[in-house]
C-alpha cells in the first residue's frame, strides 16, 4: 500500500470544502430533465464541486471527469454524473477545465476526444506564477489544445460565491475568447446561472483577467501611504511638543498622553490636511489650464494620478475625522482627566475661589464644538455619496454639487473649527514649545491656500476665462468662441 504525501493529499482531497449535507439538502439538485444541455467538468476539487452544484440547480446536466471517480462521486450532487475523464469529455460541447495550470499537460491524452470542443479555463495563477509566465493560463491551454476553442471565464468567481449563488457575491463574470460563437455560448450559460457576463474581447485579455483576483485594493495604496505618512509626521511633532518638551524642560512625565491624547491631536490634523489635498489638485489643474490657455494639453502624470485618487483621500479624511470624534468622546473617561478635574477643584478651594467661569472660553468651546460636528456631518454626506450605489442614483450635476460644493463647505467648516480651536494661541509666546509653532498653525497652511485659490477663481474675469477653456476655447490655437453668457453668440470661429 502506498503511503507518504500522495496518500495524505488524497485523504485531504476527500474532505469537501462545502459540506455534502448542503449540496444535497436541496431536493431540486437530485434530478435534472433528460433534454437539459450537458456540460462537462474536468477536475473534482472545490471549484468543480461548487460549479457542478450551481450548474445542476440552473438546469444543466453535468458530467464530471475525475482520475478517481469512485473516490469523489459522493462529494457531488446526485444529479451530477461523476466518471473517468475520457468518458466525461466525450459528449458535452462545453467543458470546464477546473484543474491547476501545472496539471494541464496531464490532460493531453484527451486531445482526440476534445477536438472541436469549447474549453472553459477558470484558473487563477498565484502572484509568483503571474510574474513568471508571460503567457496567460488560457493561452497556454489553447497552445496545448490547438483543435479546441478556449474561453476564459468564471476565474473571478470563488467557489463560495458559486455555491452560495450570485445574490451573495459579485455578479460580474468577465469572459474572453478568440471565437465569438464560443464566447456567446458561455455567456448564455453564465446568464442562466444568474451571473452577468462582461465581454473582455479576445483571448489576449486573459492575462488581464487573471490579474484581477490578484489585486489588493490598488487605488488605496498611495492614499493610505499618504495618510500614514502624515500621521507619523504629525504624531512625532505632537510628541515633541506635548510630551518631550515638558519632560526635558519642566521634568514632567507626560508619557501617558501617547495612546489617547497625542493620537487625538494628530487625527484631526491628518483629516484636515487630507481634505485639503482632495481639493488642491483641482486648483493646480485649473491654474495649469489658465496658464496654458487650453485644456487640450495633458496634465503631468503625478497630477493625473492625484486627481484619480481624490475619492480615496476624501474617504480616509472622513475616517480620521470620525476617529477624532470618537477619541474626543473618550477624553473625559480617562483616569488622568478625572485626577486633573479633582486637582483643579482642590486648587480652587485652596485659593478660596468659588466660581470658575471664563465667558470667552465658554463661547469659544461652544462654537468650536458646533463647527466640528457640522464639518463631520458634511464629510459623512460626502462619504455616503461616494458609495457606488448612491453615486449611481445621482445625475452628474447632483454628484458634482455634493462632491465639489459640499466638499468645499466641509473644508471651510473644518478651517473655522481649527481657527476657533486655536483662537489666540498662535500669538502667545508660551505656546511655542522648543520654538515650534502650535500644530494647528501648520495644518492651516494648505487648506488656506486652497480656499484662497478657490476664492480667486470666483472672480468674474478668471471664472469666465476658465469656463471658456473648459468648453474648448484655446488662447493661441484653433478653437475660439465666446460663451452664450457673453451675449456674443455670433463670435464663433474655428480654424480646425
Ligand atoms: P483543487 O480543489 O485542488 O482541485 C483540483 C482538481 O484538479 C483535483 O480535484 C483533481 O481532480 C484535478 N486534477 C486533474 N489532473 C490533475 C493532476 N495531474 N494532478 C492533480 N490534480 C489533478 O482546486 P480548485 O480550488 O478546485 O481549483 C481548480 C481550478 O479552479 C484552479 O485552476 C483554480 O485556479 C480555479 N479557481 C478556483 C477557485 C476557488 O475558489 N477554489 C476560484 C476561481 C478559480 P481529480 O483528482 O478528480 O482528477
Amino acid at each position: 500500500q502506498a503511503h507518504g504525501p500522495a496518500t495524505k493529499m488524497s485523504r485531504e482531497m476527500d474532505k469537501p470544502l462545502i459540506s455534502l449535507h448542503l449540496v444535497d439538502s436541496d431536493t431540486s439538485l437530485a434530478k435534472v430533465p433528460d433534454e437539459a444541455p450537458k456540460v462537462g467538468i474536468l477536475g473534482s476539487g472545490d471549484f468543480a464541486r461548487s460549479l457542478a452544484t450551481r450548474l445542476v440547480s440552473s438546469g444543466f446536466k453535468v458530467v464530471v471527469g475525475s482520475r478517481n471517480p469512485k473516490r469523489t462521486a459522493g462529494l457531488f450532487p446526485s444529479a451530477a454524473q461523476v466518471t473517468f475523464q475520457e468518458e466525461a469529455v466525450s459528449s458535452p460541447e462545453i467543458i470546464f477545465v477546473a484543474v491547476f495550470r501545472e496539471h494541464y499537460s496531464s490532460l493531453c491524452s484527451l486531445s482526440d476526444q476534445l477536438t472541436g470542443k469549447i474549453l472553459v479555463d477558470v484558473s487563477n495563477p498565484t502572484e509568483q506564477e503571474h510574474l513568471q509566465h508571460r503567457e496567460s493560463n488560457a493561452e497556454y491551454l489553447a497552445s496545448l489544445f490547438p483543435t479546441c476553442t478556449v474561453v476564459k471565464a468564471f476565474n473571478v468567481i470563488s467557489a463560495w460565491t458559486l455555491q452560495a449563488g450570485p445574490r451573495d457575491g459579485n455578479r460580474q463574470v468577465p469572459i474572453c475568447s478568440d471565437q465569438s460563437e464560443a464566447k456567446r455560448a458561455v455567456s448564455e450559460m453564465a446568464i442562466a446561472m444568474g451571473f452577468m457576463p462582461v465581454d473582455m474581447g479576445s483571448l489576449a485579455s486573459a492575462r488581464e483577467m487573471e490579474a484581477m483576483p490578484l489585486r489588493l485594493l490598488p487605488a488605496w495604496k498611495v492614499p493610505t501611504l499618504l495618510a500614514l505618512g502624515l500621521f507619523i509626521c504629525f504624531y512625532a511633532y505632537n510628541f515633541v511638543r506635548d510630551v518631550l518638551q515638558p519632560y526635558v524642560q519642566e521634568s514632567k512625565n507626560k508619557f501617558f498622553k501617547l495612546p489617547v491624547s497625542v493620537v487625538n491631536t494628530t487625527l484631526p490634523c491628518v483629516a484636515y490636511v487630507l481634505l485639503s489635498l482632495v481639493y488642491l489638485p483641482g486648483v493646480l489643474a485649473a491654474t495649469l489650464q489658465l496658464r496654458r490657455g487650453t485644456k487640450y494639453h495633458r496634465f503631468p502624470d503625478w497630477l493625473d494620478h492625484w486627481l484619480q485618487h481624490r475619492k480615496q483621500i476624501g474617504l480616509l479624511s472622513f475616517f480620521c475625522a470620525a476617529l477624532h470624534a470618537l477619541y474626543s468622546f473618550c477624553l473625559p473617561l480617562r483616569r488622568s482627566h478625572r485626577y486633573d478635574l479633582v486637582n483643579l477643584a482642590v486648587k480652587q478651594v485652596l485659593a478660596n475661589k468659588s466660581h470658575l467661569w471664563v465667558e470667552e472660553e465658554v463661547w469659544r468651546m461652544e462654537i468650536y464644538l458646533s463647527l466640528g460636528v457640522l464639518a463631520l456631518g458634511t464629510l459623512s454626506l460626502l462619504a455616503v455619496t461616494s458609495l457606488p450605489s448612491i453615486a449611481n442614483s445621482l445625475n452628474w450635476r447632483e454628484f458634482s454639487f455634493v462632491q465639489s460644493s459640499l466638499g468645499f463647505v466641509a473644508l471651510v467648516l473644518s478651517t473655522l473649527h481649527t481657527l476657533t480651536y486655536g483662537w489666540t494661541r498662535a500669538f502667545e509666546e508660551s505656546r511655542y514649545k522648543f520654538y515650534l509653532p502650535p500644530t494647528f498653525t501648520l495644518t492651516l497652511l494648505v487648506p488656506c491656500v486652497v480656499i484662497l485659490a478657490k476664492a480667486l477663481f470666483l472672480l468674474p474675469c478668471i471664472s469666465r476665462r476658465l469656463a471658456r477653456i473648459r468648453r474648448g476655447w484655446e488662447r493661441d490655437g484653433a478653437i475660439k468662441f465666446m460663451l452664450p453668457t457673453d451675449n456674443a453668440l455670433a463670435e464663433k470661429t474655428s480654424h480646425v
